[in-house]
């Protein structure tokens, strides 16, 4: 560390900037703050409080790395828990105090080798090292549907749930059904007098367990020696490097054999031949992201629900009307139609050294070199950004190697090897070509469908090779990348 702090600004208090602001801390920074545009921790998990509201990574992998939950109560984490889980840990070490809630940047420019920053409230601020930790799927996608205003029903979108209307007895309709959609009409099953769950495109169902941990286990999972054991981290990785395997190979028997598991799904869940069929895909399983549920084919065979497949003509004021011309009366409805994936930071407007402007260096496509810095944005560091491994798989161990790639980066600021940190452009652009020639061998690209992963020009955004390969890249930068020579042993 030198004599003089440097000050760090990380925007953004969810799960990625309280990673970094524990992270600086254990590191003895001691000029950091967060700023945090809502009232309180979370991101994601703050904002979604839809029913049924899930993750499907198994529980006792969606932490953080040193600090484990014994307290799941069941194999894969309900929202609330995890929301509770980021609260907790936020508390212990000391993000709260160093954060400074009800800020919602707007600018940030980087000029005389600092980053200044404008707030919404009119406040300012500046910092030698910014950390970008403002999420991925944060801004809600609403669905060009006619008529929408016109509905004398409630009316919102899955990330923005209106918990002032009742449920039960109602008649609901869910359009989308990603893992979302999915979720949230397995939750109200046979709640609702009439569950409508609205289909553009048929998805493949991966089925997965989500049974509760008893009391006797989750006692037993507070000795750190039984909860290791119990999460068997080897089979889990392989897991993972199977996942993403599947999707970089799709000849490979791993791809192979998860597809055939979704489709084995459909088969043995689905007892009406003609329900079956409406829910059979024409892409290839795993092109869209897959979505994992224990318990969706059953609910939507519950007698009160219904799968709707054609297509939606218009929203009316007593409810949906489809091509057909049926008019479907609710009394609920509300938009499972995802996130504007490619935002990342923006709206905000960032600017980088000689004025260029980050619309300007995305013009195509968001990108970044190795998905955490960028030319011409020196000394600031993205957790989660464009072009990062997104997937079935724990987004905290992501942003953790990302963190500590990071870590070896500030470092050659702190030893004075440099007072800018940012790739050549040429390695930027060596990756983007080799990143976007791999992204065209996915089965995002190859599997016949569309999804939140493709790009404007169609082309994945998402990390394309396997997972060790992104482990590889962020054990150690390359060093030459950005300008510099190998750091003296120590
Ligand atoms: P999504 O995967 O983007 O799905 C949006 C859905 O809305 C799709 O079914 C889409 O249909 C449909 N849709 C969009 N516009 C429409 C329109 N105009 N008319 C009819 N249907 C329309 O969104 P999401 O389900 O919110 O999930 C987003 C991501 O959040 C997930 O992929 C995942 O990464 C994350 N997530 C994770 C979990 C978890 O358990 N870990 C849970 C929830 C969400 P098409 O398929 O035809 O486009």
């Amino acid at each position: 560390m030198p004599e003089k702090q440097p000050r760090i600004i990380v925007l953004g208090a969810g799960m990625a900037g309280i990673l970094a602001g524990i992270r600086l801390q254990h590191m003895d920074y001691r000029d950091v703050t967060l700023y945090e545009k809502a009232d309180r921790v979370g991101g994601t998990w703050r904002e979604n409080t839809y029913p049924g509201l899930t993750c499907d990574v198994p529980s006792h992998f969606y932490t953080y790395s040193f600090e484990r939950n014994p307290d799941w109560t069941r194999h894969l984490p309900p929202g609330p828990e995890i929301q509770a889980y980021f609260e907790r840990t936020a508390q212990k070490y000391g993000i709260n105090a160093l954060t400074r809630f009800g800020e919602e940047c707007t600018e940030a420019a980087y000029r005389d080798g600092r980053w200044h920053l404008q707030f919404a409230s009119g406040h300012r601020d500046s910092a030698d090292i910014l950390i970008a930790a403002t999420g991925v799927l944060h801004h809600p996608k609403y669905p060009d549907i006619p008529g929408a205003g016109t509905f004398q029903g409630a009316l919102f979108h899955s990330a923005r749930w209106d918990h002032s209307v009742p449920l039960e007895g109602r008649r609901i309709g869910i359009i989308g059904n990603g893992s979302t959609g999915v979720q949230i009409v397995s939750a109200l099953a046979g709640k609702a007098a009439l569950l409508e769950h609205y289909q553009r495109t048929p998805q493949w169902i991966m089925p997965v367990e989500n049974g509760h941990f008893t009391e006797a286990e989750r006692a037993a999972f507070h000795d750190p020696a039984v909860l290791a054991q119990a999460m068997n981290v080897e089979e889990y990785m392989a897991s993972v490097e199977a996942y993403t395997q599947s999707i970089t190979d799709i000849d490979s028997e791993a791809s192979q054999a998860m597809a055939q598991a979704c489709r084995d799904n459909l088969e043995h869940s689905v007892v009406d031949p003609v329900l079956r069929e409406q829910l059979r895909p024409d892409h290839l399983p795993l092109c869209k992201r897959l979505v994992f549920s224990p318990d969706y084919y059953q609910a939507i065979q519950h007698p009160q629900s219904r799968l709707v497949s054609t297509g939606i003509q218009q929203i009316e004021a007593a409810g949906i009307r489809t091509v057909d011309g049926e008019l479907h009366e609710l009394d609920v409805i509300v938009f499972a139609t995802g996130f504007h994936a490619d935002a990342f930071m923006r709206p905000m407007a960032i600017t980088g050294r000689d004025g260029v402007s980050l619309a300007d260096f995305w013009h195509d496509r968001p990108k970044a070199y190795l998905a955490v810095t960028m030319p011409g944005f020196p000394n600031l560091f993205m957790l989660n950004g464009p072009n990062g491994p997104v997937g079935n798989f724990s987004l905290i161990d992501i942003a953790e190697h990302q963190w500590a790639y990071i870590e070896r980066l500030m470092a050659r600021l702190d030893a004075g090897d440099c007072t800018e940190v940012e790739p050549s452009l040429a390695a930027m652009e060596a990756f983007e070509a080799e990143r976007v020639e791999a992204a065209k061998r996915t089965v995002w690209y190859r599997g016949g469908c569309v999804s939140w992963y493709l790009d404007a020009e169609g082309i994945p955004s998402s990390w394309p090779w396997n997972f060790q390969r992104f482990v590889d890249s962020m054990a150690e930068p390359d060093w030459a990348a950005f300008g510099l020579s190998p750091p003296r042993a120590m």
